[in-house]
């Protein structure tokens, strides 16, 4: 079998700035990073004042199947561009916890892919670096503060902000630092999250411009005095060091598909425990370059497509002109009731009962008023069966579900599907509705998500989270939207409930303010912000071969 490594490596990418020059860049834009890669500098890009189409790619629930989200958002980018359009593909930048773990890269597969890949899976441009280390920085600013006297009166049994690093290391999850004396400040609890759930991440993808960056950074708390005053970056005097630390990070990267049609890579939070969609000003300049910007939004559309609109396009008032449901008749399976290890037999019943769940997130993907169209990722062991019992269904839906081939065709395989995109961005949708209004209290917020998204009877909510959501709202952030995290596997909180559960209780176990990001994260469940390595992680198949190229990156 031929690898997307494989592929991708037997593909000749073409230098960027002819992708630039393509994409409508200005040379003096562009700042590349070797041949294959540059930043590009909004400010320099003349605003004509066109704006093109967003359409969003989104999914069903995950499974160990395998979806498709990213390699169809490429396929279809390169569908678009094939049939003439100004397309450009805005993605999420990779990072290194799936990729030595357990999922593997996030850049497409097949012949739908964005390279180059290597680089773009490991270490990139810099940009989680720098993101880390801004992290860092104000991490390293507060217990020094704390070393000095702790003018501002810090509770230090109550420190809000973490460290990150962007690996999976469960050793890190739980720590207590400056042990070994007075020297090394005062010992206290803390902790790590995965670069990619840390508040920075989310303020670099929803600042719009370095300005709105550094103002962000300056509003994140980090902690409380003994008397409950929040004590904020700006307190501490670090927005400033930040924002220089991000300043090169926060211009878009461009690259390029295997077709050579342009993409952004951009910001990269992940959808289960952050909001799980690229740069607001990634996406915001590939409106501008391009007549219809393909962008994916992380994991189901429960988590994935709900924070889109609800967070990123409410902030940056965008709205999608489309919205694609990737499904697979292999997860659908799943979803019914098969085990990963029988998946290679046809079963028309399990594919018809696990529907349910694409049904669901067709209808949640409509209740926000868009157009839908589900694309049905073809895998080679699909029999015409199962694929009809998959179009039956939705046809009653009066959805219309496409066959795409793009992973082994290429642009080709996903011609219908982008026909079928064209015509909705033809046909012009009306503005999405967001699915509350920011005048709803917050726990009302979290049950609204929880009944119309997930289905749920109800929420619980443990007294002390009540309280914290009441202190949030006296403290002027009633309205914020929310950021759940919760498993990606299931409607519900727990990853082992497929298909389409209902009348489950949406157990809401923490809640954290993120002031800069601009939204309340609400933990339900066990979702953890610093995920540990499998038995046996993509890692130890990684390794450099004779000619120093790199093998075993999927
Ligand atoms: P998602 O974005 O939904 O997480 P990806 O697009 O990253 O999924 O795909 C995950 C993996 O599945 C990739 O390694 C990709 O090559 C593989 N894949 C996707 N579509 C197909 C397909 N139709 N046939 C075989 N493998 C596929
Ligand atoms: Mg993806």
């Amino acid at each position: 079998m031929t690898t997307d490594l494989e592929i991708a490596r037997a593909t000749t990418l073409r230098p960027i700035t002819e992708i630039a020059t393509r994409a409508g860049i200005p040379d003096e834009a562009l700042l590349p990073y070797g041949r294959l890669k540059a930043k590009i500098d909004p400010a320099l890009i003349p605003d004509t004042g066109r704006r093109g189409a967003l359409v969003l790619v989104t999914g069903i629930s995950p499974t160990a199947a395998g979806e498709g989200k990213t390699t169809t958002t490429v396929g279809l980018t390169d569908a678009l561009a094939a049939a003439g359009m100004r397309a450009m593909a805005a993605l999420r930048e990779p990072s290194l916890g799936p990729c030595f773990g357990v999922k593997g890269g996030a850049t497409g597969g097949g012949r739908a892919q964005v390279g180059p890949m290597e680089d773009i899976n490991l270490h990139f441009t810099g940009d989680f670096h720098a993101i880390t280390s801004a992290n860092n920085l104000l991490a390293a600013m507060l217990d020094n503060h704390i070393h000095w006297g702790n003018a501002l009166g810090l509770d230090t049994r109550k420190i809000a902000w973490r460290r990150a690093l962007d690996m999976n290391d469960r050793s890190l999850r739980q720590i207590v630092g400056s042990l070994g004396g007075a020297a090394n400040g005062v010992t206290r609890e803390d902790g790590f999250d995965i670069t990619v759930a840390s508040e920075v991440m989310a303020v670099f993808c929803l600042a719009t411009d370095l300005a709105d960056l550094q103002e962000r950074l300056g509003r994140m708390v980090v902690g409380q005095t003994r008397e409950g005053k929040l004590i904020t970056a700006r307190d501490l005097k670090a927005d400033g060091a930040m924002a220089v630390l991000l300043r090169d990070a926060l211009m878009p990267n461009l690259v390029q598909t295997l077709e050579g049609t342009p993409a952004l890579i951009h910001g990269g939070p992940f959808a289960n425990i952050a909001h799980g969609c690229n740069s607001v000003i990634a996406t915001k300049l590939a409106l501008r370059l391009a007549d219809v910007v393909v962008t994916e939004a992380g994991f189901g559309a429960d988590l994935g497509a709900e924070k889109f609109l609800d967070i990123k396009c409410r902030q940056a008032e965008l709205s999608p002109a489309a919205c694609v449901v990737v499904a697979t008749v292999r997860a659908l399976k799943m979803h019914g009731g098969v085990a990963k290890s029988a998946l290679a037999a046809e079963d028309v019943a399990a594919v018809r009962r696990g529907i349910a769940n694409l049904a669901r997130h067709v209808e949640n993907c409509r209740g926000f008023g868009l157009p839908v169209v589900v694309a049905l990722n073809r895998f080679s062991g699909d029999t015409e069966e199962e694929i009809a019992a998959v179009k039956e269904a939705m046809a009653a839906l009066h959805t219309e579900a496409i066959l795409c081939t793009h992973w082994g065709d290429g642009a080709a395989g996903a011609a219908d599907l982008a026909r079928a995109v064209r015509r909705m961005i033809e046909h012009g949708a009306e503005p999405y509705l967001p699915l509350y209004p920011d005048a709803m209290p917050l726990a009302e917020k979290i049950r609204t998500i929880a009944r119309r998204i997930y289905r749920a009877a109800d929420i619980s909510l443990p007294p002390s989270v009540a309280k914290r959501l009441e202190a949030f709202t006296a403290g002027g952030f009633g309205h914020l939207p929310v950021c759940i995290a919760k498993t990606q596997y299931s409607f519900s909180a727990d990853p082992t409930a497929l298909g389409a559960p209902q009348d489950h209780i949406l157990p809401v176990r923490e809640v954290r303010l993120s002031a800069g990001a601009g939204f309340i994260v609400v933990v339900c469940g066990d979702v953890m912000t610093m995920p540990g390595l499998p038995r046996s992680p993509a890692a130890e198949r990684i390794m450099l071969d004779d000619q120093g190229r790199i093998d075993g990156l999927f």
